[in-house]
């Protein structure tokens, strides 16, 4: 069942088009990769869905609804959840703190046990609670990046380069975080990665970008053992 639909969708920042008439399908239950070069339009297709740069034309529909014209507190209303490249949580809070606010939205009653699910999944923060978020290590930041978002029990995760600058281990444990939450909790993903190897391993079906279209989709196992990915995305993969 389709939990998000993306058609023509076109995104422009005053003259540049970043996004060309985009057609993506995210099926509720499934983890679906986007690789592209720099600047092919990964980032602006998340924060489109999000609300924010709005899309020029096309549909964005999500369970059912067109959500084109929502902007961002909307969409995560609807529980669309955002990770942005670069993280952004707040540094002069604490761990703690930052995992309140991800919950915001959530029933509050669930605070405890998703708090602990948190913790139990990044066992480190659990030690880093109450330090300020800005003292973490990169890896640290992304994984409470990951974790404020789930707070909010969001029904789509949106990822934007989670492995970006991170230790090879760091990187591991993130996408078998991803893996996990996908395969235990049944969550929808949509990853965007500079990091094709691992995401498409990952990713049940993807979607490769360039200069803001769809060039090529296809199941994540079926485009890592493609030839001409192989050569523009996993040289040294
Ligand atoms: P990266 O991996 O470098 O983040 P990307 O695939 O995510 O790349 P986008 O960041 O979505 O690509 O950028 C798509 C195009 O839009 C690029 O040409 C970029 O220069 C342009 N662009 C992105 N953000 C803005 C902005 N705020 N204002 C103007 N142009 C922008």
């Amino acid at each position: 069942m389709s939990l998000l639909t993306l058609k023509g969708v076109r995104t422009n920042y005053g003259p540049i088009e970043a996004l060309r008439g985009v057609d993506v399908e995210v099926n509720q239950g499934e983890i679906v990769t986007l690789i592209g070069a720099n600047g092919a339009g990964k980032s602006t297709l998340l924060m489109t869905i999000c609300g924010q740069p709005r899309p020029s034309a096309g549909t964005i529909t999500y369970e059912g609804r067109v959500i084109n014209d929502l902007p961002p507190h909307e969409t995560a209303k609807l529980g669309i959840a955002q990770v942005p490249e670069g993280r952004r949580i707040f540094p002069r809070m604490t761990v703690f703190e930052n995992l309140q606010l991800g919950a915001t939205l959530a029933d509050p009653q669930h605070f405890e046990t998703d708090l602990a699910y948190c913790l139990d999944l990044f066992p480190i923060l659990k030690q880093r609670r109450d330090q300020r978020a800005g003292t973490l290590s990169g890896g640290e930041q992304q994984m409470l990046a990951i974790s404020r978002a789930l707070m909010g029990r969001p029904r789509l995760l949106l990822l934007d380069e989670p492995s970006l600058g991170l230790a090879p281990l760091i990187i591991r444990r993130i996408f078998d975080v991803i893996a996990d939450l996908n395969r235990t909790r049944g969550m929808t993903i949509l990853l965007v990665e500079q990091n094709a190897y691992h995401a498409l391993k990952l990713a049940h079906r993807a979607y490769v970008l360039q200069q803001g279209l769809v060039v090529m989709q296809g199941g994540g196992k079926e485009l890592l053992a493609n030839p001409e990915v192989r050569a523009a995305y996993l040289e040294g993969g």
